[in-house]
């Protein structure tokens, strides 16, 4: 457990705390790994968006055209 000096009041409180417990100051609990894995999930997450609906706008073209034949015929 390492400690962090708060930048309001500048006691020393333990890192591991999200708020400083002298003044209640927001520490900041982001650090560069978690942001990291944060941006990795978030990417992946984009791209099976985009994936799904390009699936789903070609599922809905077929169909559209599956019933646009019916009609025809
Ligand atoms: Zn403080």
């Amino acid at each position: 457990m390492a400690l962090v000096k708060c930048p309001e009041c500048g006691k020393e409180v333990s890192s591991q705390l999200k708020k400083c417990n002298n003044c209640g100051y927001k520490l900041k609990q982001m650090d560069k790994k978690k942001i990291k894995k944060i941006a990795i999930v978030g990417g992946i997450l984009t791209i099976f968006l985009i994936i799904g609906s390009v699936i789903g706008v070609n599922i809905s073209k077929k169909n559209q055209e599956k019933i646009d034949k019916e009609y025809h015929d």
